[in-house]
């Protein structure tokens, strides 16, 4: 982010503009929509500013701009459409202490103005540092069309009303209450008896608010998928919407814990798969502990929470402390990373059954049912299998698996740095050394990359 958004408080404080044309013009719709001080400097105005000065709307000086006229001044715009002129006041405003923007000349402004989707008190500033003017156009179109045009009306009445409001506990119980202000009875109000209804229906609203019983704190297990946050569900997108405290793990991509609510307590329970983490104990004491004080808990797993996600342990801790809770499922490490190599998990003819297998548990590397997983035409998804990939490839050898067994590790499945590593068992435990992956990877033994004609050759160079 090169340019940081702000909101700047220019009540009664100084805004000048040079130009007298269109591009002044443009400028000064926004302006106007504020409670600063105008002046315009304009050798040569046009009809519409000079009607502007009649309505005392803007200040007009009919002359060039000269050194000392921005004195004061908080924010400059350059708008003559000239680049000699532009440049020459630019300068002369900088000289006089004012921020100053060029008018379409990027690189030589010192602030950029977004655009705006006004529901004032409420605005939404859109800027794309000038890389796609078209988006933000786009984006202004769609929130016009979704922010309802009374928004600002009740924003401004809401207001007024924020003391009472504080009769309800902090948190969830007077979020909800404006929810439904905003959302429900204040446009409903609005719509039914006009501006005079709008008063009666936050009475009646926060009356009605005061006398509910406190509601209990609940937590949801959610699966966050394997990374994309276009892969999460519309479930668990709304979950974290809602949420008052997320608890996440390490895996949990930072672009979807980006979508959680701005207020939400957010807690890392990062568990490495090797190294220091919080324990499970410590975690499950956390969660009661926030749903037991009345919040509403997402607690978030990579990928779906029943796949090695130690999901039980966490619901029997719920169920002892009394609390509701429900799971909601995510796309698992296997189906995104088979959909990465363009594979299915299972197939007619080739495997009518697919394992999830871990690489390791609780006392180290694990042990499996190498014997069924050697016989020809199996098909295994095996998590946390990087470190064990030395011990998995002896087990499978010495149960009789062929070396030339297709294996594919796809790291990072979903995600813009993905990786495929396509193998065989008998090259695996080196191919992935000299591969040195760092982010979680999931092994597909039995199963190829649909383009491996291509692929192939593609790995050799890259461990050459
Ligand atoms: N509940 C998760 C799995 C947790 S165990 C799920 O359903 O996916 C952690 C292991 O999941 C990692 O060691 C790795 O093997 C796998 N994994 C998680 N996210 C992954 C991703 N984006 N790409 C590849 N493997 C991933």
């Amino acid at each position: 982010m090169d340019h940081f958004p702000i909101f700047l408080a220019v009540e009664g404080r100084r805004i000048v503009v040079s130009g007298g044309g269109e591009a002044a013009l443009a400028k000064l719709r926004l302006l106007l929509k504020t409670t600063a001080r105008i002046t315009v400097f304009a050798a040569a105005p046009e009809g519409a500013l000079r009607a502007l000065a009649d309505e005392g709307r803007i200040t007009l000086v009919t002359r060039a701009l000269a050194p000392g006229d921005a004195l004061c001044a908080a924010l400059f715009y350059a708008a003559n459409d000239d680049a000699a002129e532009d440049a020459r006041v630019t300068r002369l405003a900088r000289a006089d202490g004012a921020l100053t923007n060029w008018v379409d000349n990027l690189e030589a402004s010192q602030f950029i103005t977004p655009a705006i989707v006004d529901r004032d008190p409420v605005t939404v500033a859109i800027g794309t540092e000038g890389a796609a003017p078209v988006l933000a156009r786009a984006i202004k179109a769609d929130l016009e069309a979704r922010l309802p045009a009374s928004l600002g009306l009740l924003a401004r009445i809401g207001k007024g009303f924020r003391r009472a409001a504080e009769a309800l506990p902090m948190g969830r119980k007077r979020r909800e209450f404006w929810f439904e202000y905003y959302f429900k009875s204040g446009p409903q109000a609005l719509e039914k008896d006009g501006l005079d209804g709008i008063e009666p229906a936050l009475d009646a609203l926060l009356a009605r608010h005061l006398s509910e019983a406190p509601r209990k704190g609940r937590v949801d297990l959610v699966g966050a998928g394997p990374g994309d946050p276009e892969l999460l569900t519309l479930r668990a997108r709304k979950l974290l919407d809602e949420a008052d405290v997320v608890i996440h793990d390490r895996l949990v991509s930072p672009a979807i814990l980006e979508l959680a609510r701005r207020e939400a307590v957010m807690i890392d329970a990062g568990k490495k798969g090797f190294g220091p983490a919080m324990a499970q104990d410590d975690i499950c004491a956390l969660m009661v502990e926030h749903a037991a004080a009345g919040a509403h808990v997402v607690r978030l797993k990579g990928g779906d929470p029943g796949v090695f996600g130690r999901l039980d342990e966490e619901v029997e801790a719920l169920e002892a402390a009394g609390l509701d809770w429900a799971v909601t499922p995510g796309i698992t490490a296997a189906s995104a990373a088979t959909a990465q190599i363009g594979q299915s998990l299972t197939k007619r003819d080739r495997n009518s059954a697919a394992r999830l297998l871990t690489g390791h548990d609780m006392q180290g590397f694990a042990e499996q049912d190498w014997r069924g997983l050697a016989r020809p035409g199996q098909v295994a998804a095996i998590y946390m299998g990087l470190k064990g990939a030395r011990f998995i490839q002896g087990r499978l050898m010495m149960h009789g698996a062929r070396a030339d067994t297709p294996v594919t590790a796809v790291e990072n499945a979903s995600r813009s740095d993905a990786r495929t590593i396509a193998t065989t068992l008998g090259r695996l435990a080196a191919d992935l050394e000299a591969a040195a992956l760092t982010g979680p990877a999931v092994l597909l033994y039995g199963l190829a990359p649909r383009a491996a004609a291509h692929a192939l050759p593609r790995l050799t160079e890259e461990l050459a």
